[in-house]
């Protein structure tokens, strides 16, 4: 059974940034998919401007939009309130932290103000959505999952953070280190993944399983036209891999194919 599939046994996974890229492209192959879950909670800062994910819910009745700024502790909690009285006694089954900014400095034109922007949506939001979001996600993991086999998946609780390749410490060396000298988006990755691999170990007692993906370089605004994957190709990929998500899994550092990535 494709990965992907295991979705047909999530009843609600919530997507930041679902307005545009990627976050739209999850939300479009999720509800198009014949492995649908019940509840898609897609959340955007401004849905009145996210035009092609209104156009998305109309067709698709378990599309459910929901205003989320990810660095506005405000709108984080207005979120919690409104998702909890969607979803219930059922929690929430699949966060997708996805939302992210790409403040592009080099080692001569970066700035403080620019480290800690990048560092707030891309490491900082993700922190604090968890932590917001860990009353319902503890409660769908309490549930014990489809079949309540009490092991650990989508298909119970966890938490998915959308990092990069770039965020790797291990890979910037050698010849990849001359390319893409970004120290705002780079550095907020790699605080993203031990924030991925700290919430592993912390959720882990409550059953929720807590890991960061790479989605390749894609075609979106952030990855430019240059870049050789399409999100549906990127998403389709990126979907099965999180849909297989089991116990070992917990703590992981993946890319979209599935292999393990060098911190
Ligand atoms: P895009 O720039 O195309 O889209 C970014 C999304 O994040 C938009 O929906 C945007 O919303 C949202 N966003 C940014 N700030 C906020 C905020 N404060 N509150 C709510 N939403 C916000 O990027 P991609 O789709 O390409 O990237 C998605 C994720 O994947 C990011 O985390 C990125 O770092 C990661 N990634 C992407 C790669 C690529 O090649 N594309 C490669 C590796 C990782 P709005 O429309 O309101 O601005």
């Amino acid at each position: 059974m494709s990965g992907a599939m295991n979705f047909k046994n999530c009843g609600s996974v919530l997507v930041t940034g679902a307005s545009r890229g990627l976050g739209l492209q999850i939300v479009d192959s999720l509800a198009s998919g014949g492995f649908s879950p019940g509840k898609i909670i897609a959340t955007t800062r401004e849905p009145e401007r996210a035009q092609k994910l209104q156009e998305l819910a109309q067709k698709h009745p378990n599309i459910h939009i929901i205003t989320l700024d990810v660095v506005n502790q405000e709108s984080i909690e207005g979120s919690v309130e409104e998702v909890g009285q969607l979803v219930q006694q059922e929690g929430l089954n699949c966060l997708i932290n996805n939302a992210g900014i790409n403040v592009v400095a080099d080692f001569h034109t970066v700035t403080a103000e620019m480290m800690i922007e990048n560092f707030r949506t891309n490491a900082v939001a993700p922190l604090m959505i968890t932590k917001a979001f860990l009353p319902l996600l503890k409660q769908a993991a309490s549930r014990g999952g489809a079949g309540g086999t009490g092991s650990m998946g989508i298909q119970r609780a966890a938490v998915i953070n959308m990092t990069s390749l770039l965020g790797s410490v291990e890979l910037n060396w050698g010849e990849r280190a001359n390319n893409f000298k970004w120290y705002p988006y780079r550095t907020s990755k790699s605080a993203l993944n031990m924030v991925s691999r700290c919430m592993a170990v912390d959720l882990e007692p409550n059953g929720i399983l807590c890991m960061a993906i790479h989605p390749g370089w894609v075609r979106t605004d952030m990855g430019g036209s240059q870049a050789p994957l399409s999100p549906e190709e990127s998403v389709s990929s990126v979907l099965s891999v999180i849909g297989g998500l089991t116990e070992k899994d917990n703590g992981s550092f993946l890319n979209f194919t599935g292999e393990v990535l060098p911190w």
